[in-house]
């Protein structure tokens, strides 16, 4: 690579080149896992699509490893590399709302937060996670599970078109009608086809929802795993409900009795009113012993969707194991316990995320993600600001995962792995549909140009 041809690169980028020897340099580069330290050669923070698609020739011209980065999120920090070229949309912010159609044009530099903020003010929402920075462009691709998935399905299912810059540099429009088999590659397929510039979503009338947290001190875990077992299938999709075995917050507003306790929580969002969401969630509450504390109630929908963000600041070490699971034996609910009892830090968690409702009237084959006979989809998560702790919490992580997989099913979600998956974990997740995606890569990205992912190799003719 010659200095003139990164001096032209850098000349026709209406966005920034940002290298090592750039003052913000370490701030460009820093991800919001705190474990993962990546050293880019180049960062090209894009202000347009024509951004994206120079950065992609140069990138392939150049022989540069290429990653993509949407909102930094993804946990073993797919969205840089070292010594490569990244692509950094985190400029691209657009939202453009359309009342009548009820769609939304989402920029993939957006997170989350970034489309509630603008959905909110038309009383809509499109089905995200739930920590709204999240970035929209990893979650989407990795498929998107959220409060509102139960009754709207993954976000995929939401996606109603996205532009892609493909490999050889080429902007299309992929949907059910034109590129339709990058479209279904798309939904679930992670990054390994071309970089999305703009997704439209389709949105869902949202507005104050009766949600938030109830915790249960840990003695009471089995009893609230087993209620809510059986509380999920009856309760209405209104209501978007997920549980977790975490640590009570030692800092406000915790009450001072509980803090640094082990607790069970289930966390959870009915879309109507209080009066609605109180009677949607009774069953659960009337099949186990009181709560240390209950604090759903009525607030818009995009202060549940950030409601963790102050827990969760940028820069802590973040270790993820996940699984999907379809059905919690007693077995496994003592497994769980057990494992989550020996958690290295407070903020270590396991929650499962309901995968039932939407998700299920979607064929299997209808998108590359393809578990949608699951019942949860799983993550493991150890958690701490401290570095020296990152071994403890590899360890944890590894060894609850181990314990409770023989109860799971063989996948899991892509977006809650790390890099260091066992190998044929890829064909376990998408199922009958990894030859597919495997042959559609080969079409759009032969030379596995988009590689810094969840990687799918091209499948050889
Ligand atoms: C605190 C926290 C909470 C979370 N909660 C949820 C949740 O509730 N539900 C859920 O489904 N997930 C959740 N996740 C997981 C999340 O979906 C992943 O971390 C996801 O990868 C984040 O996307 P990103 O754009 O921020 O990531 P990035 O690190 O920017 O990118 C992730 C991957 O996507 C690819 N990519 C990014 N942008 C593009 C693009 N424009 N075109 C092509 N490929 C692209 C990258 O190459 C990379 O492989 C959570 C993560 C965190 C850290």
């Amino acid at each position: 690579m010659t200095d003139q041809a990164v001096a032209t690169f850098e000349r026709n980028l209406r966005g920034r080149l940002i290298r090592p020897t750039d003052a913000d340099y370490d701030s460009a580069r820093a991800l919001y896992n705190g474990m993962i330290d990546k050293r880019p050669r180049m960062i090209a923070r894009c202000a347009d699509v024509a951004d994206v698609i120079a950065a992609v020739h140069f990138a392939r011209e150049e022989g540069l490893l290429l990653a993509i980065r949407g909102g930094g999120h993804n946990g073993p920090g797919l969205g840089s590399c070292d010594d490569g070229l990244v692509i950094d949309l985190s400029m691209m912010k657009s939202v453009r709302v359309d009342k009548e159609s009820r769609t939304v044009r989402v920029d993939a530099g957006c997170t989350s937060g970034d489309v509630d903020h603008a959905t909110h003010a038309f009383g809509l929402a499109v089905p995200f996670g739930n920590v709204s920075t999240t970035g929209v462009a990893g979650l989407t691709l990795g498929g998107g599970t959220g409060y509102l998935t139960r009754k709207y399905g993954l976000t995929i299912d939401n996606l109603v078109e996205a532009d892609v810059v493909l490999a050889d540099g080429r902007l299309v429009t992929a949907s059910t009608s034109e590129y339709a088999d990058l479209f279904w590659a798309l939904r679930g397929g992670g990054g390994n086809c071309g970089v999305v510039t703009s997704f439209l979503f389709q949105a869902h009338a949202v507005s104050t929802v009766y949600a938030g947290p109830i915790f249960w001190e840990a003695t009471h875990a089995k009893a609230v795993m087993r209620a809510y077992r059986e509380f999920l299938p009856e309760a209405p999709e209104d209501l978007g409900v997920f549980l977790g075995l975490k640590t009570v917050p030692p800092m406000d507003p915790f009450p001072k009795e509980f803090w640094g306790k082990r607790a069970c929580a289930v966390i959870g969002s009915y879309n109507g009113d209080a009066a609605d969401g109180e009677r949607a969630m009774a069953p659960l509450l009337e099949a186990v012993p009181p709560p240390a504390f209950n604090w759903m109630g009525a607030m818009p929908f995009p202060a549940i969707q950030a409601l963790f963000d102050p827990f969760f600041p940028k820069g802590l070490q973040w270790y993820w194991k996940g699984d999907f699971v379809k059905s919690l034996p007693d077995d496994a609910i003592d497994t769980h316990i057990m494992q989550a009892g020996r958690a290295p830090s407070a903020l270590s968690l396991m929650h499962l995320y309901p995968i039932d409702g939407a998700v299920r009237r979607v064929a299997k084959d209808a998108t590359a993600w393809s578990t949608r006979d699951a019942t949860w989809s799983m993550v493991i998560a150890g958690i701490d600001s401290d570095p020296t702790k990152a071994d403890a919490l590899k360890t944890w992580g590894r060894g609850y995962w181990k314990a409770v997989h023989p109860y799971n099913l063989g996948g899991g979600y892509i977006n809650f792995m790390m890099d260091d998956e066992a190998e044929g974990r890829l064909q376990a997740t998408y199922g009958e549909n990894f030859p597919r995606l495997a042959l559609i890569k080969a079409k759009y990205d032969p030379k596995n140009l988009f590689r810094v992912n969840q990687n799918i190799q091209p499948a050889v003719a």
